[in-house]
């Protein structure tokens, strides 16, 4: 046996080379709860090496991707956001024999992976505080308004005395 697919599971021998362990888990599994900036379309891919590193230890390496549906926090639209950890490595020490369960560590690493803030794209343009239009679709002239204002307290006056 060289490849698997449970997270959990009694480590009786490892090959030299280890062993592979690709597969899916959902969100639930792992025990992240959908929130309502961001939910869970997807399930978790992963695509693990486990493998002896001396003594009864055994090192994990590979990466975690899934790709999750967010609300943007500066525009409010929906959008995905791709979450990847490509550099997963923890070490089981005296780790055969035993029942390991590699689910909570892979928890931990695409939590970490979450933003702080969610972007439909890192340049969003978000929505203008004036009239709400969202300035990724076109620009309104609310910025250019209060520019002429600015520079021109009269501007005001001036358009009354024409109209
Ligand atoms: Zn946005
Ligand atoms: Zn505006």
């Amino acid at each position: 046996m060289n490849e698997k697919s449970d997270l959990i599971f009694e480590l009786i021998d490892l090959p030299p080379e280890g062993v592979r362990i690709h597969g899916r888990i959902s969100f639930a599994e792992l025990d992240i709860a959908e929130e309502t900036r961001f939910s869970f379309p997807n399930e978790l891919d992963y695509d693990l090496l486990l493998a002896p590193c001396g003594g009864n230890n055994v090192l994990l390496r590979g990466k975690l991707r899934s790709v999750i549906s967010i609300i943007c926090d500066r525009c409010d639209q929906s959008g995905e956001l791709v979450l990847t950890a490509d550099d997963v490595c923890h070490t089981y020490e005296d780790a055969f024999g035993k029942v390991l369960d590699l689910t909570p560590d892979i928890r931990e690493d695409i939590l970490i992976t979450f933003p702080q803030k969610f972007l439909c794209r890192a340049d969003c343009l978000g929505l203008c505080v004036h009239c709400g239009q969202n300035l990724n679709e076109g620009s309104c002239d609310c910025a250019a308004k209060a520019a002429s204002s600015d520079t021109n307290p009269w501007s005001g006056l001036d358009e009354l005395q024409l109209s």
